[in-house]
């Protein structure tokens, strides 16, 4: 039985140490058994930073939270319906759920759940990097439970699935898959990728919303394009949609993304989308299920990429510019610059994001009424006016701004 104690003693900070330890001491006193688990015992193994901590306990979760909370003194959520509980320290979240067996009465449905002891509740994980234990009873701290040899394969670098109707149960592990084998800069485990070679179709038995959480997932992994090119190579993001590539392309742009800004799962996705047609990114929000401002935003992105041609002037005012482009959100203009291949339609989307939108003229309707304006829509055409005005650079000032209105107003 290898022992991590001395690993948790290295890795974790002292005070959280000692509450795992009282959590394990509590548990005891109460019979019952407690285990750090999934993919805190995997980062701590290799060394990477992970603040969710997942313990679970053969027995009674809530029961067992209640306790530590009295004896700890700290604060805890404890959910009754779910049998779990949870622990906010700072940044850390520490999550208590009862140990449980799984079974699944068809692929993809959501399982039939049942209390259940340690060796449970690691057979229902995805992979065998994320199946192992870190018992926290006293007698036993830092005893690692392995059933499936993830230490092994950690050594190895491999995404391994517990058993051969892992992908048919959950087929949201095919993404999962990918994810951690790009992150961690592994490989599919040699049986483990022919199966999910084989029953890729199975992502058709998920449903929009969890399959949109998987593909939010990546998108905010370090480097999801290596992930979504993974996934063209297998074939799973035809999946999705036969017209999805994840290609050289799609790399480049997010590369290009992170250059200008941090990190968007907006952005990228909005890229992701880019070369589909409007009836194919309809099918594929309604697959995903992605409504609201999101879904807006993906459909406004096609619909400027089909008004770029309008951009392409070079001698388009300021103010055209600005015009064109104002109904559209700065996701989705950012996304078709990236996209653009033509410097000056580029160089106009650009124009507008980084100093068009901005521009504010110096009059407000107030001032505008007290110049004598009556209120009404005439009022809101002199504002258009002004701020075009601005735009194009014919008046910079104030004091400039008035003298136009006022030989508007002389004009009428
Ligand atoms: P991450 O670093 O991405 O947060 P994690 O391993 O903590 O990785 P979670 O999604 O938080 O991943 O899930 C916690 C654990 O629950 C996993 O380590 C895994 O053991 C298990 N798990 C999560 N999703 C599934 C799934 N679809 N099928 C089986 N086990 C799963």
């Amino acid at each position: 039985m290898q022992n991590l104690a001395s690993k948790m003693e290295e890795r974790l900070p002292q005070e959280l140490l000692s509450f795992l330890r009282l959590a394990g001491e509590v548990a005891q006193a109460q019979g019952q058994k407690l285990y750090l688990v999934g993919g805190v015992v995997r980062d701590l193994i290799l060394g990477r930073p992970n603040l969710d901590f997942d313990l679970v306990v053969e027995g009674d979760a809530p029961r067992l939270a209640r306790q530590l909370a009295r004896a700890s003194g700290e604060k805890v959520v404890v959910h009754h319906r779910f049998g779990t509980a949870k622990f906010h320290r700072g940044d850390l979240s520490i999550d208590l759920v009862t140990a449980r067996s799984e079974t699944y009465s068809r692929p993809g449905a959501l399982p039939k759940v049942e209390p259940g002891e340690i060796g449970d509740d690691l057979f229902r994980r995805d992979f065998s990097i994320n199946a192992m234990a870190i018992a926290l009873s006293p007698a036993s701290l830092g005893e690692l439970v392995d059933p499936y040899r993830g230490r092994v394969d950690l050594e190895q670098r491999l995404i391994r699935i517990l058993h051969q109707r892992s992908f048919i149960d959950d087929a949201t592990r095919i993404l999962r898959a990918l994810r951690y084998e790009q992150r961690l800069g592994f490989q599919l485990e040699e049986a483990t990728e022919r199966l999910l070679r084989e029953q890729k179709s199975m992502l058709d038995t998920i449903s929009g919303d969890r399959i949109r959480h998987e593909l939010e997932l990546i998108l905010k992994e370090e480097q999801p394009e290596r992930i979504l090119y993974r996934a063209e190579i297998l074939g799973v993001l035809q999946e999705l949609h036969p017209s999805l590539k994840g290609n050289g392309w799609l790399a480049e742009k997010f590369h290009q993304a992170r250059r200008i800004s941090p990190p968007d799962p907006a952005l990228y996705l909005s890229l992701l989308l880019y070369r589909l047609t409007e009836e194919e990114n309809e099918r594929l929000l309604a697959r995903l299920n992605i409504v609201g401002e999101l879904g807006r935003n993906l459909r406004q992105v096609l619909r400027l990429k089909a008004e770029l041609p309008s951009l392409a002037d070079p001698a388009l005012p300021r103010s055209g510019i600005y015009r064109l482009l104002k109904p559209y959100s700065p996701t989705a203009v950012t996304a078709c610059s990236l996209a653009s291949d033509s410097p000056i339609i580029r160089s106009h989307l650009e124009l507008y994001l980084n100093d068009l939108r901005y521009v504010k003229s110096c009059l407000d309707g107030e001032h505008l009424m007290g110049m004598g304006v009556m209120a009404g829509p005439g009022l809101g055409r002199i504002l258009e006016a002004l701020l075009e005005a601005k735009l194009d650079e014919w008046v910079s000032t104030k004091e400039e701004e008035e003298a136009m209105v006022r030989q508007w107003l002389e004009e009428l």
